[in-house]
């Protein structure tokens, strides 16, 4: 076996010390350059540097002539240099002249060099520049070689991200790395956010580049291979995880990926060319992802998710990281950036700071959309591939209403979004003008306008909206927060300050919807292949009776002498409100034996969300003291596609006949009846829908406390009798399938009315 190759180890150790000298930003590339020429023997060292406008320029050469310097540019695709950006692959060419993409450049005089090797420089898997060497002779240069070109590239990777070439830039042109970008996706909450990037689940930042001791980074990384290998056998051994299914498929594929001989070879090798255990890491997962970004097969991309998480987790034990950045850093203006992450994660971070979010996935109804949209933070959903384009720390700005994100935006985008900023606090006092009006529409009908809420945070918004009431308050988020169960004196005080700080206006409390996506941490719950569908909600509530008993006992403890209000989530079927009242009439005795104050009144309601009540209407209005509609699961069942799974979440319109129509049939059978009926569903919130809703029948809409303004000044422009014979011609037309939204929007615009 051969002998570490020294050479590699020097260069980069050379490097460092050129890194370090107070030179100026062209001297250091020069020295670097020259440094690298002579250290792998070419005649040609070059670097050319990716600018933000797809060229890239000749930044420095030891051996072309010194006058191409900032003047030989190629674009990507083009030419050799071209090509390797492109592909972000090295390209090894004994005769460069053979290779079809070889193209001249006069200027640069490189005629005469036959042989070219040349490597991409990137960064998170970005291409920031390419690397090149030449020699006269035809030769084809070791892998050892190809090896410690690439390692070199990553050093000067950081050279560009450091920032200092920025300053090399001819006139009128600037880096690719600090590009502004703008990403399309979907607004998920209203609302303009200015600020600073933070990685929900950062890119670890590696700063110590280049090993002292070369053995000693082996024995680091090999120790830490094997305690991540530990970690995930652990994870696949635990009995929660079943034996088939998404999760496992995960874990599983992880397994796989942290015994591939080849990533740990890769890693090796990089630490015997140089670098410290964790740059190894580092360059090894650069490469990976550049070469896996370029896949169009989604399969593949997506075990790029799987490689960067595994990369990551391999760092932190490296450099004895926690995850997620502490409280104390978080800027003062956060914007969140993440692949994907539950509701309590977001809830996590200290409100105060957050400014926006941004996620990869992330559909308009998932929870932590709701979470987001309670907290009243600007949200963009599908942004593709946001969390590996935007560096901890840039500025960005986050547009929820047209679904935008500007990553490093120039001075003119921001000025005009602190204008918007500035025009939507204006409008926002004008919707504070109305909020001791009573929505009434033009006609005289009055709509009740309630909110959501679910936190000690949502109550401040009960006054400042004008919100009539709570007429959705989701307690599974008080568990979802929570480190443990909450006890029932816990639960009893929670609920105790939120009637407290609602007085005369009604809080209707919906009993625990738990399971699904709402995952409460110390609550051991099965592995389901289809949560949604699956042991949740009032399932869950009656299967473990205890859980659900506890949660009435300090509903029915905090309300004494005051109506209360429950409501029964994921109802199926009639029996589960039978089966409900029983377990509340059990404890009105057992506080009645304790002798506490009783509710003067106490109303038992459904929520329809599963299709199956709706054959069920005239039974389910008997029994239930009142109904409220969430849209969002009715509407996920309804059409079958996942409110969380962006390929089918906003697939189908809400505002269509069929869902409609399943609408309309409910609010008559509520008002044949005579009980209330409301719809408390993401669709309430908005202005447009709502008005349907309205045409529909709808008098009592309960949203988030952001959407109140809004829907109050829709709601005062609005002709009910009009909207409502509108609804009716649409519904009455059993033929055409789609339209339902234009034509709305058009009526609106006609009457008038702001959506
Ligand atoms: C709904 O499904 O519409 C609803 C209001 O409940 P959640 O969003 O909490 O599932
Ligand atoms: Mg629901």
């Amino acid at each position: 076996m051969r002998g570490p190759p020294a050479g590699p180890r020097v260069l980069l150790r050379r490097l460092r010390e050129i890194m370090a000298e107070p030179i100026s930003a062209q001297d250091r590339l020069d020295k670097i350059v020259s440094q690298i020429a002579a250290n792998v023997v070419a005649e040609v060292c070059s670097v050319y540097v990716l600018r933000s406008d797809g060229v890239l320029e000749l930044y420095a050469t030891q051996g072309l002539k010194p006058e191409s310097v900032h003047h030989a540019a190629l674009r990507v695709g083009q030419g050799l240099v071209g090509t390797i950006a492109a592909e972000a692959r090295p390209l090894n060419l004994p005769n460069a002249q053979n290779h079809p993409a070889y193209r001249y450049l006069p200027e640069t005089g490189e005629e005469i060099y036959s042989s070219f090797l040349g490597v991409p420089i990137l960064r998170a898997g970005r291409t920031l520049g390419v690397l090149v060497v030449q020699n006269r002779t035809h030769r084809t240069y070791y892998d050892e070689e190809v090896e410690a070109l690439q390692t070199t590239a990553m050093v000067m990777a950081e050279t560009l991200a450091v920032g200092e070439l920025e300053r090399l830039a001819q006139p009128g042109t600037s880096l690719d790395l600090k590009r502004a970008i703008t990403v399309k996706g979907v607004g998920l909450c209203e609302g303009v956010g200015l600020g600073h990037v933070v990685l929900h689940e950062p890119r670890v930042v590696v700063t110590a580049l280049i090993a002292e001791d070369t053995d000693a980074e082996t024995g680091r990384l090999e120790s830490a291979i094997a305690s991540l290998r530990l970690f995930v056998d652990d994870m696949l051994s635990r009995d929660d995880i079943a034996e088939s299914g998404e999760h496992r498929d995960v874990l599983e594929a992880y397994r796989m990926f942290a015994h591939d001989r080849g990533w740990v070879r890769r890693m090796t090798e990089a630490i015997r060319n140089g670098l410290t255990a964790e740059a190894a890491v580092e360059k090894v997962q650069s490469d990976t992802r550049a070469r896996l970004q370029r896949q169009t097969d989604p399969f593949l991309r997506d075990r790029l998710h799987d490689f960067d998480d595994l990369a990551n987790r391999l760092l932190r034990v490296l450099m004895n990281r926690a995850h997620g950045p502490l409280a104390e850093e978080l800027p003062r203006d956060s914007i969140i950036v993440a692949r994907n992450m539950g509701a309590a994660e977001l809830l996590d971070y200290d409100r105060e700071r957050v400014r926006g979010l941004v996620l990869e996935e992330g559909g308009p109804t998932s929870h932590v959309t709701i979470v987001a949209r309670a907290l009243g933070i600007a949200s963009v959903g599908r942004a593709a591939n946001i969390a590996s384009l935007v560096e901890n720390g840039d500025a960005i700005i986050v547009d929820g209403l047209a679904g935008e994100v500007h990553a490093r935006p120039p001075a003119d985008v921001q000025e005009a979004y602190a204008e918007k900023v500035r025009f939507r606090a204006r409008r926002q006092e004008q919707y504070l003008l109305l909020r001791d009006k009573p929505a009434m529409t033009r006609d005289g009908e009055r709509i009740a306008l309630h909110m959501n809420a679910g936190l000690v945070v949502d109550l401040p918004h009960l006054i400042e909206s004008g919100a009539e009431g709570i007429g959705l308050f989701r307690t599974e988020l008080q568990f979802m927060i929570a480190a443990r169960m909450p006890r029932l004196g816990e639960q009893k005080a929670f609920y105790g300050k939120i009637l407290e700080a609602a007085g005369d206006r009604p809080v209707t409390f919906r009993t625990l919807d738990i399971g699904g996506d709402k995952v409460v941490p110390y609550l051991h719950t099965v592995q389901e292949e289809n949560p949604a569908m699956g042991w949740r909600a009032i399932r869950l509530g009656l299967d473990r009776p205890g859980l659900l008993r506890m949660q009435l006992r300090a509903l029915l403890q905090a309300s004494p002498g005051r109506e209360l209000r429950i409501m029964l989530p994921m109802i199926t079927d009639l029996w589960e409100i039978q089966r409900t009242r029983e377990l509340v009439d059990r404890e009105i005795a057992h506080i009645r034996r304790h002798g506490y104050v009783e509710p003067t009144d106490i109303r038992i309601g459904a929520m329809i969300e599963v299709p199956s009540l709706l054959w069920q209407l005239e039974g389910l209005v008997k029994i239930a003291d009142f109904v409220s509609v969430g849209s969002n699961d009715l509407h996920q069942f309804m059409t079958a596609s996942d409110r969380g799974n962006v390929m089918v979440a906003g697939r189908f319109d809400p505002l269509s006949r069929p869902f409609l129509r399943a609408l309309r049939d409910i609010v008559t059978a509520a008002d044949t009846a005579g009980i209330p009926v409301s719809l408390c569903g993401e669709m309430a919130g908005n202005p447009l829908s709502a008005m349907a809703l309205i045409g529909l029948g709808y008098r009592s809409l309960s949203m988030s406390a952001a959407a109140i303004g809004p829907v109050k000044a829709m709601t005062l422009a609005l002709d009910a009798g009009k909207v409502a014979s509108t609804v009716e011609t649409l519904l009455a037309d059993r033929e055409t399938g789609d339209g339902v939204r234009s034509a709305l929007a058009d009526f609106a615009v006609a009457e008038g009315v702001p959506f």
